[in-house]
């Protein structure tokens, strides 16, 4: 057993983990930084509805992870699998200890596939795709594409919250604009098959998301929370959220946003609160009971949407607490539960749902934002990865 020890710790060198090491690394005030990250390869996950829709191809949403590694920063190549946080100290899954005087966790969120029977063994296979993974994501669009008609579902999770809530409807409006240009639309039943009680969170969006399924002649069905997929007789099992009848529904092609939680290791901890997140302050991202733990991000119990967009405006606030608590100034950094939802609605339009805490619009352009729009479209699918490898993770937005 080696034991390791670094001024700041941030477990997770995914969006949030990297944000915040690039803005540490630039100035404030210096300090020994290590980022522990297992994986090779880092991955702008909001590209994959794109790739899913055949767009772009995957290979644009991975980069290596050593390229954004900030100079000056150690990188620890392995998993975190226990926090002593009365010791300031994690351990490692090869047994090494690393000490820490400010802890940043930064782990995302644990994608659940084994909760839906009989997913693991079906995916990628008979129609049944997801864009919720690396692995995963070209089958969609070979399904899509090889689509010949008959009913297409499109699943939204239940059992706690999930990374990008727009992503189970938006790779469905694109799925069904192919169908139309494949020609088989009129031979096709698109479904949207949620476990919650409506097609978005927020009246505004909702509002304008309820026209385009209605004029798209999309069929909408909700409290149903997908439990078991039977690849034989190609059925999948719906669990009535209300209590009702399980439903059974023939597909023909089943697009699957398996369930999601806190990471096992975090759930585990004495960092979690109740449903396992780990548990900050709502403005200032400090834990709730070790003032020397900081998070943001999707494994945080931050009460936003888990969005890469609401990571962009979390780093700067943390950077600014950490640094000021260490120096013991006061925190002025507050966040305000920002996050943005590029709602794609077809290949070439987008609606710009962009919220924060209790649902409070802050839109950021003077245009209708809940109205469909091209350039909007054009800003998820060109501007927006640029900005997230140059500029998000470099610490400059
Ligand atoms: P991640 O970026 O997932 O990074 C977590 C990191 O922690 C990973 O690198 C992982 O390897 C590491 N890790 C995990 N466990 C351990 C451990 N035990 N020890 C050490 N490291 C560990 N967001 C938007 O803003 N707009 C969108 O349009 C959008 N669309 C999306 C579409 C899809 C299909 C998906 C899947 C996501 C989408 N998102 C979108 C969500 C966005 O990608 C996430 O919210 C964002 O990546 C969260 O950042 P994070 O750093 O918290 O987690």
């Amino acid at each position: 057993m080696t034991e390791h020890s670094h001024q700041i710790v941030i477990i997770g060198g995914g969006s949030a983990g990297i944000s915040v090491a690039a803005r540490l690394a630039q100035g404030g005030v210096p300090a020994d930084v290590a980022i522990i990250e297992p994986s090779e390869k880092h991955h702008y996950q909001p590209i994959w509805t794109l790739v899913g829709a055949g767009v772009v191809d995957r290979d644009v949403s991975e980069r290596d992870e050593a390229e954004f590694i900030p100079d000056g920063v150690t990188w620890i190549r392995q998993k975190v699998a226990s926090f002593d946080p009365e010791h300031n100290a994690v351990t490692l899954e090869n047994g090494d200890v690393v000490r820490y005087e400010h802890l940043v966790v930064a782990a995302g969120i644990q994608v659940d596939w084994q909760k839906v029977k009989g997913l693991k063994e079906t995916l990628g296979k008979d129609g049944v795709c997801s864009n919720y993974s690396f692995e995963a994501v070209p089958k969609t669009w070979e399904f899509i594409r090889t689509f010949k008609g008959g009913t297409a579902i499109f699943t939204f999770p239940g059992g706690g919250p999930i990374k990008c809530a727009g992503a189970p409807q938006k790779i469905m409006y694109l799925a069904e604009e192919a169908f139309r240009r494949q020609g088989v639309r009129e031979k096709s039943r698109v479904l949207f098959a949620s476990a919650g009680g409506a097609i978005f969170g927020i009246p505004r969006y909702r509002a304008a998301l309820e026209k385009v399924v209605a004029a798209r002649g999309i069929d909408t069905t909700f409290n149903k929370d997908l439990i078991e997929v039977r690849a034989s007789s190609k059925e999948a099992v719906f669990r009535d959220t209300t209590g009702g009848a399980e439903t059974v529904l023939k597909y023909d092609l089943l697009h699957v946003v398996p369930p999601q939680s806190a990471p096992d290791f975090i759930k585990a901890s004495p960092l979690a609160d109740a449903a396992g997140w780990v548990d900050v302050d709502k403005y200032t991202l400090q834990h709730t009971r070790y003032e020397n733990v900081w998070s943001l991000g999707d494994c945080s119990s931050l009460p936003c949407s888990k969005t890469g967009a609401a990571v962009r405006k979390q780093a700067p606030v943390l950077v600014q607490n950490l640094t000021a608590a260490r120096v013991g100034r006061p925190m002025k950094g507050r966040y305000d539960g920002y996050a943005s939802c590029p709602l794609v609605t077809g290949y070439g339009s987008l609606i710009l749902a962009e919220f924060g805490y209790d649902g409070k619009i802050m839109e950021t352009f003077p245009v209708n934002q809940a109205k469909e729009r091209y350039s909007m479209y054009a800003m998820k699918a060109h501007l927006l990865p640029e900005l997230y490898w140059h500029g998000m993770l470099r610490g400059r937005m």
